[in-house]
């Protein structure tokens, strides 16, 4: 690349959290994809929707009472009441820039229920293609869109800050490395799912912008809240799972087990039904999703995305169960946030998953990530117009990450459930890399975190501690503030 754009607001990743907030400033800026656009990253591969108070006996107050019973005490009562609140303009928004969501016979946006939610107020398109349609009208805009320079096969290997402002980036794009100076970088990486062997998320997904985060001293929080989609596709695969989505259930298909056996309530919470399935797995069972007895043989007319999936694997949803497992689907915590996606480094927003603005406190509620990830995306894009942006004429020298392969240690200390011995031993194997290792700092931060957590809440399992603590107390912490406890997180 000839002409670097130093000095322009740098967006790390180009999932809906990224392109919101490219679209939204005026500024001309820098996205980061480490793959081609629309590929690599969550936002495409959600299939339930985004939920928006919009039916006429709906309000954003009843979504945030919602919300805040899915949290479990730990939400940020103001996060969640903003957030609920922009809702329906977001929905506005979106139809605005192109996205087709599906309507009733009356022309009315059909919003689906999903569990938890008290009211019908899940917008979705295509069916369960409700991501890949987002992010279609999304990037066709921002291809259209001269001031935005998307660098393709670009990811971020560095964050630089001096006098504790950030100052510039590193950026390897294909096997060429760049630096880019600049005082505005923005982390809309994703979550954390590719940390761990079973997940629903791409290879991409694997908290390294946390990490750089991390690295660079910002405040983390909610990290030990890690969400576990009780039904992915259970199949042989090294790479991410295909989600059946939490709708299967909620159109009446059952759990059972290879005997036909019913084993566990279908529409109990989502860390629920994780718990139960792993739990029978654990006992040499295996699960599965039935359909039939409630659809008979239209699956595939009501769940295409998902029905595709299972045939790409050899399975046919309209005539066979479908065998399943729980997987990562969802990181609640993150890089703290406010309202306007503003971490605690002067030059580092951070946006969308992973970010941490209190909306989903220890249990994200069904489809209300997409929604965060647009709206707080939107104010970051705001809040980069009114920041005063610059290109340092130097900036510090760049260290090497690398990016190894910590998924089995991960998985087995800080799975679905806890204790203080696995997650001490993970920490043990996890810290000496975590100098040089995004990966292993993000896992150790977890395991950190989940340490931390005494007690058992939302999505945070502790074998050792299974009954709540009488004061829901959130976790904030920085890299420094635990170096006494794993003194090898000090960045050379
Ligand atoms: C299968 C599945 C189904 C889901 N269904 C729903 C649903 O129906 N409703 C709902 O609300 N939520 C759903 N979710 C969750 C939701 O999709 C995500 O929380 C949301 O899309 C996150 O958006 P994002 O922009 O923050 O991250 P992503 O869309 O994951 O994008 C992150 C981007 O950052 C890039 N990136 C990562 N690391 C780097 C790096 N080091 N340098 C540069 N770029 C980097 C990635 O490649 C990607 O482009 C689902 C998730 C999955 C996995």
């Amino acid at each position: 690349m000839t002409d670097l754009p130093h000095g322009q607001p740098v967006i790390v990743g180009a999932g809906l959290a990224g392109l919101t907030a490219a679209l939204t400033t005026k500024r001309p800026c820098v996205v980061l994809s480490p793959h081609p656009l629309g590929t690599g990253a969550a936002s495409p591969l959600a299939q339930g929707g985004i939920a928006a108070a919009l039916a006429p006996d709906d309000t954003p107050a009843l979504h945030a009472q919602d919300t805040l019973a899915a949290g479990d005490g730990l939400c940020d009562p103001e996060a969640v009441r903003a957030i609920t609140a922009q809702g329906p303009d977001a929905i506005q928004t979106l139809l605005s820039l192109g996205v087709t969501f599906d309507r009733t016979a009356a022309n009315t946006l059909d919003l689906h229920l999903e569990a938890a939610h008290s009211r019908p107020r899940i917008a979705h398109a295509n069916g369960d293609g409700s991501g890949a349609e987002i992010m279609r009208a999304l990037i066709r805009k921002v291809r259209a869109t001269p001031r935005i320079t998307v660098l393709e096969n670009a990811k971020l290997t560095a964050l630089h800050t001096r006098n504790g402002n950030v100052s510039g980036i590193d950026i390897r794009q294909d096997a060429t490395d760049i630096t880019l100076r600049t005082t505005a970088c923005i982390i809309a990486s994703g979550g954390i799912g590719a940390l761990y062997e079973q997940t629903t998320s791409p290879a991409a997904i694997a908290g390294t912008g946390l990490a750089m985060a991390a690295r660079a001293g910002a405040t983390l929080i909610d990290l030990e809240f890690v969400q576990f989609h009780p039904t992915a596709l259970d199949i042989e695969t090294q790479g991410r799972r295909p989600l059946i989505s939490e709708a299967v259930r909620g159109a009446g298909g059952i759990l059972i087990d290879e005997t036909g056996n019913r084993f566990t309530e279908e529409l109990a919470p989502r860390d629920q039904v994780a718990r139960a399935i792993a739990a029978h797995l654990k006992d040499r069972h295996r699960v599965f999703l039935d359909s039939r007895p409630k659809l008979g043989n239209r699956f595939s007319t009501h769940f295409p995305t998902i029905a595709a999936a299972c045939r790409a694997a050899g399975l046919d949803p309209d005539t066979t169960p479908i065998p399943v497992r729980p997987a990562v689907h969802y990181h609640m915590g993150g890089i703290a946030t406010d309202l306007h996606g503003q971490t605690s480094i002067p030059g580092l927003w951070a946006c969308g998953e992973a970010g941490c603005t209190g909306l989903h406190g220890a249990n994200r509620l069904a489809s209300n990530s997409l929604l965060e990830a647009f709206v707080i995306g939107r104010a970051v894009g705001n809040a980069l117009d009114g920041a005063s942006i610059a290109s340092p004429l130097t900036t510090t020298a760049p260290y090497r990450i690398t990016y190894n392969d910590f998924r089995k240690t991960l998985g087995d200390s800080a799975g679905i459930l806890r204790n203080s011995r696995s997650l001490t031993h993970a920490l043990a194997t996890l810290t000496p890399h975590a100098r040089t290792d995004a990966h292993a700092l993000t896992s150790a931060l977890i395991c950190h975190a989940a340490l931390q957590r005494q007690e058992s809440r939302g999505a945070h399992f502790r074998q050792d501690h299974p009954g709540r603590a009488p004061m829901a107390k959130r976790h904030a912490f920085t890299m420094h503030d635990i170096l006494a406890s794993t003194p090898d997180l000090i960045p050379s």
